[in-house]
C-alpha cells in the first residue's frame, strides 16, 4: 500500500471514531462557543503551508482550534432557529459521498447520482401524498429552490424574458410570514422587491386568501401583471400553515403559479395525522419540502417538486456542444432543471437516512418532537410570569415573559450565555418573542424540563 493510502486509512479511522462519540454525545460541548467575532481568524495563520502537512497533525488542529469555534447544531439543547440532526445513517451517505466525487450534471456522469436522487425523491414523494406526475430534484437549499419556483412561474407568464430580459409589472405574492427567501428570490430575479405583494395573516399568523383575491384583483384592474403565489406551510417565525386550498382556488382562477414553501413543517406529513397539512398541495405547481431540517438529513439537501418540469426546463436549458451525449432522448440531466451545472451526490445520503429509519421510525422522531413541543407548551401556559404568543402547530413554541422587550432580550441573551442551551427570538406584533424550536433527535423531555427551569431562574432573576 502506498504512503498516503497508509496515512489516510489511519486518520480516517480516528475521524470516523471521533465521529461516532460526537454523535453519541455532542453534550461534552457547550452549544454555542464563548468566543468573539475574529477569535479564530486571530489563531490561524494567515497564509497556507508551502509544504503539505500529515494529517494527524491537521486532525490535532481540528480539536484544538476548530472544534473550540463549531455552535453544535448537534446539540440536544440546540434549540434556536429550525433545531436539525446529522443522523449517522446520513453523515455516512455523506462520507460516500465525498470519496465517490461524482459530479452530476449529466446522466453519463453519474448514473447512480441522477436515478438515486429520482429514486429517494419518488420514495419521498409518496410518504408525503404528493402526486405521482410530481417532478423532483435536490437543490442545495429552499431558498434556491423557491428561486427556481419563481423563474419557472415568470417563464410560464412572461416566456419572453429569458431572451429580451425585462418583464416590467410581474407582481408576485406571500403573506407577511412567508420567509425573506421568496424576496432574494424577487431580487435576484429582477421582479424587484417593490413587486412583491406582502398579504396580511390572520390572528394565527395564517395568509388570508380574501385579501389576496383583492389584491391579486387590483393590481389586474391597474394593468399589472401577477404571475405567482407562494404559500407556506410551517411558516419560520410561528410555524403557521397558510391555507393551501383557498390559496389555490384564488391563484387557478387567475391562472397564476402556486409554490408552497413547506421547508420545514412539510415533513410532518408524512405522519398521518398531519397529512392534511399539504391539502391543496396536490394541486400547487411547486413545492420545497427540505429534508436537511426535520427528516435527519445532514446539510445540504431541499427537495424541490413540480408538475411543470417542462417549464422549469424551458426556463433553464442550455445545452453547450460539449455537453451534449449519446443518452439526451433517453435520460434526465439534471442541469437542464436548474441553475448550477455542477451537482454533489446529495441523495446518497438521504437513501441512507430513509432506508435506515423507514418510515415508521421517521414517524417516531417527528411524533417525540412535536408531543415534546405541546409538553413544554403547558408548562408555559402554567407560569403567568409568561405568556404563549402563538399556537403550536408543530415542534416550535414562541412565548414571551409578559412586560417589556427589553426584559425579554437579555433573559434571551443570559440563557445563550450559560451555553448549556441556545434559543432564538422573533418579533410578533412588533413584539420581541422567545422560540424554542425542538427538532434534534437527541432531545429528551429531561432536556427541554431543564432548559424551561433554566428560562425560569434567569427570568426571575432579572425580575
Ligand atoms: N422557507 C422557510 C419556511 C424557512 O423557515 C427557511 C429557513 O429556515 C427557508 C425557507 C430557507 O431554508 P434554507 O436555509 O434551506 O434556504
Amino acid at each position: 500500500m502506498n504512503r498516503d493510502a497508509v496515512e489516510f486509512r489511519q486518520a480516517a479511522r480516528q475521524a470516523v471514531d471521533w465521529i461516532a462519540a460526537y454523535l453519541e454525545d455532542p453534550r461534552r460541548f457547550p452549544v454555542v462557543p464563548p468566543m468573539e467575532p475574529g477569535d479564530l481568524l486571530r489563531a490561524l495563520p494567515s497564509c497556507a503551508p508551502e509544504e503539505g502537512e500529515p494529517l494527524q497533525e491537521i486532525l490535532a488542529d481540528f480539536h484544538r482550534s476548530i472544534l473550540p469555534a463549531v455552535t453544535h447544531w448537534n446539540h440536544p439543547r440546540f434549540l434556536a432557529y429550525f433545531a436539525i440532526s446529522a443522523s449517522g445513517a446520513g453523515v455516512l451517505g455523506e462520507l460516500l459521498a465525498a470519496a465517490i466525487n461524482a459530479n452530476g450534471m449529466l446522466w453519463q456522469t453519474s448514473p447512480a447520482g441522477t436515478e438515486l436522487e429520482q429514486v429517494t425523491l419518488g420514495w419521498l414523494r409518496r410518504w408525503l401524498h404528493l402526486p405521482e406526475d410530481f417532478f423532483g430534484i435536490i437543490f442545495d437549499t429552499a431558498s434556491v429552490s423557491t428561486f427556481h419556483a419563481i423563474a419557472a412561474a415568470r417563464q410560464q407568464a412572461a416566456p419572453e424574458v429569458r431572451s429580451e430580459g425585462g418583464g416590467a409589472a410581474l407582481t408576485l405574492y406571500c403573506s407577511e410570514h412567508a420567509h425573506s427567501s421568496v424576496d432574494k428570490a424577487a431580487i435576484a430575479l429582477g421582479i424587484g422587491l417593490r413587486n412583491v405583494r406582502k398579504i396580511a395573516v390572520d390572528a394565527e399568523f395564517r395568509m388570508r386568501p380574501d385579501l389576496l383575491e383583492e389584491a391579486v384583483a387590483a393590481d389586474r384592474r391597474n394593468g399589472r401583471r401577477p404571475f405567482c403565489v407562494v404559500a407556506t406551510v410551517g411558516t419560520t417565525s410561528t410555524t403557521s400553515v397558510d391555507p393551501v386550498r383557498d390559496i389555490v382556488d384564488v391563484a387557478q382562477r387567475h391562472g397564476l403559479w402556486l409554490h408552497v414553501d413547506a421547508a420545514y413543517a412539510g415533513a410532518a406529513a408524512i405522519l398521518p395525522e398531519y397529512r392534511h397539512i399539504l391539502d391543496g398541495a396536490e394541486r400547487a405547481d411547486s413545492i420545497v419540502v427540505n429534508p436537511h431540517k426535520w427528516l435527519l438529513t445532514p446539510l445540504d439537501l431541499s427537495a424541490f417538486y413540480t408538475r411543470r418540469p417542462e417549464v422549469l426546463r424551458e426556463a433553464f436549458a442550455l445545452v453547450p456542444e460539449y455537453l451534449r451525449t449519446a443518452e439526451d432522448a433517453r435520460a434526465i440531466h439534471f442541469m437542464d432543471y436548474g441553475l448550477p451545472l455542477g451537482r454533489r451526490f446529495r441523495a446518497l445520503k438521504l437513501w441512507f437516512v430513509m432506508r435506515h429509519f423507514g418510515r415508521r421510525g421517521i414517524e417516531r422522531v417527528l411524533r417525540s418532537h412535536i408531543a415534546m413541543a405541546q409538553e413544554l407548551a403547558r408548562w408555559i401556559d402554567a407560569d403567568e410570569r409568561f405568556e404563549r404568543v402563538a399556537p403550536v402547530p408543530f415542534s416550535v413554541v414562541c412565548f414571551r415573559l409578559k412586560g417589556p422587550d427589553e426584559a425579554n432580550r437579555r433573559l434571551l441573551e443570559q440563557v445563550n450565555a450559560t451555553g448549556q442551551a441556545f434559543l432564538s427570538h422573533t418579533v410578533l406584533h412588533g413584539r420581541f418573542v422567545l422560540r424554542i424550536a425542538v427538532g434534534n433527535l437527541g432531545t429528551t423531555e429531561a432536556d427541554l424540563r431543564e432548559v424551561w427551569r433554566l428560562v425560569q431562574e434567569k427570568a426571575q432573576a432579572l425580575s
